[in-house]
């Protein structure tokens, strides 16, 4: 992504999502790749999570008028290009979010774009939604929603389809598309049916694939947020949504390889190089 001189105002975007104590997923993961990416990061805060490496042992809701003030005050005076949504913990808070974006002009057919990452748990099971918030993200968040971007988990608790090919991804992106998202991302990271990593974007008319090598590490904390995060910064300098998801694919990729460990557990997906 072009970069701006030093001294002169960065594009800005804004991540609405949980913090990650232990600096690996979450409002980190996203900072992170927003600040390596030439973009000013301003950050909602939905939750604080208690989380280490090897796991997630609590979280803390910041009450739902506080997140919304968050993404007001930062909107009018700031001003960003972009925004995404990360871990927002229950009904409650996406209510306040999703009526938020309406009111300062964040969503689909909307001057700011949203992508919506719909966190219901860690990698380890740990949940991060509570389960009754998930009529929320399909009635509520995802019709608000420029790309939504769940991982193979998601998408069955969300539409109850089990990807396991290339056709049970194409109707899990028909059925994410079918709830309202102007784009939905199935992405094919963790099915282990060929060498490759292909992600499928569907925006209700054509279907169009990335595909990347697979890369195969155990430091892979955070690489949902990370590509939400890279997407966002792309549309955030303008690009479409095609060209967007395409960088994403190739940051996500890069930040994988430059995985490394941390902890006794899963170390991050993370752009330090
Ligand atoms: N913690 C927070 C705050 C997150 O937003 C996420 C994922 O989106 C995670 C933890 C889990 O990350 P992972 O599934 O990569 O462990």
């Amino acid at each position: 992504l072009p970069l701006t001189p030093a001294g002169q105002t960065p594009i800005r975007a804004l991540t609405i999502a949980g913090t990650d104590s232990g600096g690996g997923a979450g409002i980190q993961a996203d900072s992170r790749t927003m600040a390596m990416c030439g973009v000013h990061a301003c950050v909602a805060v939905a939750a604080v999570t208690v989380q280490n490496s090897v796991g997630v042992s609590g979280f803390h809701e910041i009450p739902p008028e506080i997140v919304a003030d968050q993404v007001r005050v930062v909107v009018s005076d700031i001003g960003v290009g972009a925004a995404k949504t990360g871990m927002l913990a229950s009904t409650t808070i996406i209510e306040a979010v999703a009526a938020v974006a309406a009111e300062v002009g964040i969503g689909r057919d909307r001057p700011i774009p949203l992508v919506v990452d719909p966190v219901c748990a860690s990698m380890h099971g740990d949940p991060l939604l509570h389960e009754e918030a998930l009529d929320a993200v399909r009635n509520t968040l995802i019709p608000a929603a420029t790309v939504v971007t769940p991982n193979l988990d998601e998408v069955r608790l969300i539409t109850g389809i089990e990807v396991v090919d290339d056709k049970s991804a194409r109707q899990a992106a028909e059925a994410l598309h079918a709830l309202g998202a102007q784009w939905s991302i199935v992405k094919g990271g963790h099915l282990r049916t060929s060498e490759l990593s292909t992600d499928l974007l569907f925006d209700g008319d054509r279907f169009l694939e990335f595909s990347s090598a697979r890369i195969d590490t155990g430091n892979d904390h955070g690489g949902g947020d990370t590509l939400a995060a890279a997407i966002t910064c792309a549309l955030a300098h303008g690009y479409s949504v095609p060209d967007a998801v395409a960088f994403g694919k190739e940051w996500v990729t890069k930040c994988l390889e430059a995985s490394y460990d941390l902890g006794a557990g899963h170390g991050p997906v993370s752009p330090l190089w």
